[in-house]
């Protein structure tokens, strides 16, 4: 494994513009668990995956109703945010931040709803899936910190849902519900950035949630970038030869042996 940890430094050293693309496998170590992963949310409870899939036609059909049922702790992923209130970033994100402060990684895209990256220091940093910190206007698209609405004053009122200060329209969680487009401006930076990179660190992603798990193939295809894995098993990008070669591990534990050696090779 060490020879593979020196081999990614080394590819990004040399890179012009390298991005990472995380998933939820980068916050496990932080007490987050995955969907997917073996003791992942839906591994576990394949009834909390399908409710998940209804989630956004309940806010579309009655979206006072999908909001009594976030405030009431009821909703799909209620576990998983009271997990995301908690946590810290782990040295997996802190290792990405702090590639980005040595100038070799350009931009972080995630999947995570949870806001670790930037917690840790990550600046350029798109949120493919939204901020559970967040709420987004579904009309006009502005986005809200959580604190600027006393949704539960609102729910005590019966003034649900949130309404935005902008355009009037009704206001959703951020996060990017199963059947939700990718909010525009989001979509439109990855695919920029992923047609633009010359090497993707792919880390803790089971690359099977689409469109997300185009952005390897878009990298691929425009510039040719080499792509590598960190990852606890292998994906459909591994077995799909889509990624050049797969660091097998825990992203916490490579991530910052990686940086150790990105250090090393850099002047001064
Ligand atoms: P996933 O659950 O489908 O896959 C996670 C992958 O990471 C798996 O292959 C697993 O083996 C691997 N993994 C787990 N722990 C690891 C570790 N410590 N080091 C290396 N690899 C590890 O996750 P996904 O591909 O991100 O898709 C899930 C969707 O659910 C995403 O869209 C995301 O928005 C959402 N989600 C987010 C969070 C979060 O914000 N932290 C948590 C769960 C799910």
């Amino acid at each position: 494994m060490e020879s593979l940890i020196e081999r990614a430094a080394s590819d990004l050293v040399k890179s012009s513009y390298a991005i990472a693309l995380t998933g939820a496998g980068i916050s496990t170590e932080s007490g987050i668990p995955d969907f997917r992963g073996p003791s992942g949310v839906w591994t576990r409870n394949p009834e909390a995956e399908r409710k998940a899939y209804r989630s956004y036609e309940n806010f579309l059909t009655d979206p006072r109703a999908y909001w009594e049922e976030r405030l009431s702790g009821t909703a799909p992923f209620a576990t998983l945010f009271r997990e995301v209130e908690r946590a810290q970033p782990n040295p997996g994100h802190l290792a990405l931040a702090e590639m980005e402060g040595l100038g070799i990684l350009k931009c972080v895209i995630t999947q995570n709803v949870d806001g670790l990256h930037r917690k840790a220091g990550s600046a350029n940093l798109l949120e493919y899936h939204g901020c559970s910190f967040k709420l987004r206007c579904a009309s006009c698209g502005i986005r809200f910190d959580r604190e600027e609405y006393d949704l539960e004053e609102l729910r005590v009122k019966g003034e649900l849902p949130p309404r935005c200060r902008r355009c009037g329209g009704v206001v959703k969680s951020d996060t990017v519900s199963f059947g939700e487009p990718i909010p525009s401006d989001v979509a439109q930076q990855s695919q920029e950035e992923a047609g633009r990179c010359d090497l993707m660190l792919i880390c803790g992603t089971s690359a099977v949630v689409y469109p997300f798990a185009q952005l390897p193939h878009v990298a691929r295809q425009q510039q040719g970038a080499t792509i590598v894995e960190v990852n606890a098993e292998p994906t459909p990008l591994t077995q799909g030869g889509i990624s050049d070669y797969l660091i097998q591990g825990r992203t916490g534990e490579i991530l910052p042996r990686i940086a150790e050696e990105v250090r090393k090779r850099l002047p001064g």
